[in-house]
């Protein structure tokens, strides 16, 4: 189940039954400011609701506060999460503007230190959380899973009469790696309300398996995500895929999509992914729906193609006016379809629909709003009348927000 555990991050709420939070990660250095402003811009317009920077070295603890400051003057107030390995102790002690302008800490329980530094680096960061109020994600990672307490358990594992495999003894590093933090930060005083855990690794059965122990064994708000997920489909499908399994079991309180970019690909690909991943599911409606057929041999031309990216981008770009404008039309359902096998009646169980014609057919483009056909377009102004139709359906149908 969801996590019941409201922690705040900033302004946005992750738990204890809020809506499933879109996360994401710029790709900058933090030092250059310019830069990781407006990637940070970027992220939130795509709808990234928390970004996480990287906290790797004194510039970068210095840049922090700049960020926040000059983010703020833009009107952005998204919340923003310092990703800490090896130093977190030392430049959250050094720079207490930075420990304090971040809305959260994430800290790798396999990177905090090692040996003996280990527990007094990991409490010196726990510290500067209960200092500042701030939330901690403990995020264990399988490509830096502490090897210490690997090794115990391997150990333990080998006297064992039925010794588990390799791979379960690794489920079980990473979740006690989490589990163990999070009970350390409560006695080091953080209280259950500032934790959130993670343990990402990067097979979809290893996640799969790993998050359903994990979300019975724990109270924390979880955040889901596969690390490493790879570049393009690839990483789409298997962050789908996963995050899918785990969200559709309750399991999940906040995601991030790990997509390596493709050459010339924009950082914000990661956020479309995580918002279409949870609008299929249909746990968050963030922008209307374009419902189309994939096309076949009945098709007569790619005009059906085409007006259906014309129309899903030109919903994207309206939407920026629509949601200040207009309450619920992110749930509006469009469909664009090819023939009149399905056409008309897929375009009547959206809100707005329109059939074109397929091969052999007269052509004409019936629309239908709301189940109930309404009109017939033909000739070369289709898409321009379409999306006459569209915007008017929007100003009749959706009710205006206060302003
Ligand atoms: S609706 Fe028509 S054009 Fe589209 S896939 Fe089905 S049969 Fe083919």
């Amino acid at each position: 189940m969801r996590s019941a555990i409201k922690v705040k991050v900033g302004n946005i709420t992750i738990g204890g039954g809020s809506p499933v939070v879109v996360q994401s990660m710029t790709d900058t250095a933090t030092a250059d400011i310019d830069k990781t402003i407006n990637q940070i811009l970027a992220l939130e317009r795509a709808g990234s609701e928390i970004v996480r920077i990287t906290v790797n070295d004194e510039a970068a603890a210095k840049a922090v506060p700049i960020i926040k400051q000059a983010l703020a003057e833009k009107g952005s107030h998204v919340p923003l999460v310092g990703d800490f390995h090896y130093n977190g102790h030392r430049l959250l002690k050094a720079y207490p503007e930075c420990a304090k302008a971040l809305d959260k800490y994430r800290i790798n329980p396999g990177n905090v230190g090692f040996g003996k530094k280990k527990d007094t680096q990991f409490a010196e960061i726990i510290a500067c959380a209960v200092q500042y109020n701030k939330p901690v994600r403990i995020g264990v990672n399988w490509g830096s899973l502490d090897q210490e307490l690997l090794a115990k358990l391997m150990d333990e594992n080998n006297q064992n009469g039925s010794p588990l495999s390799a791979r379960e003894i690794m489920h079980k590093a990473l979740i006690e790696s989490a589990l163990q933090s999070a009970r350390y930060a409560e006695e080091l005083g953080l209280s259950e309300d500032k934790i959130i855990i993670s343990c990402k690794v990067s097979e979809v059965q290893d996640l799969v398996i790993v998050y359903q122990q994990l979300a019975e064994r724990c109270k924390y708000p979880l955040h889901l995500g596969l690390t490493e997920a790879g570049m393009g489909i690839k990483g789409i499908v298997a962050s789908s895929v996963s995050l899918g399994i785990l969200l559709q079991q309750g399991i999940g309180d906040t995601i991030r999509v790990s997509l390596t970019p493709e050459p010339g690909a924009p950082r914000t690909n990661e956020v479309k992914v995580c918002r279409e991943i949870l609008q299929s599911m249909g746990l968050r409606a963030f922008t209307p729906t374009v419902s189309s057929c994939p096309g076949c041999g009945r098709t007569t031309s790619s005009f059906f193609r085409e007006l259906a990216d014309t129309i899903d981008q030109h919903l994207t770009v309206k939407m920026h006016d629509w949601k200040t404008r207009y309450q619920g039309v992110e749930n509006m359902k469009v469909a664009v379809m090819g023939c009149v096998v399905n056409g008309p009646g897929e375009s009547k169980h959206a809100n707005i629909g329109i059939s074109l014609p397929g091969t052999g057919e007269v052509p004409v483009a019936p629309v239908f709003i709301d189940g109930k056909k309404a009109h017939t377009l033909r000739g070369e102004e289709i898409a321009s009348e379409f999306i006459d139709i569209v915007n008017d359906y929007v100003d009749r149908t959706y009710k205006a927000l206060e302003t």
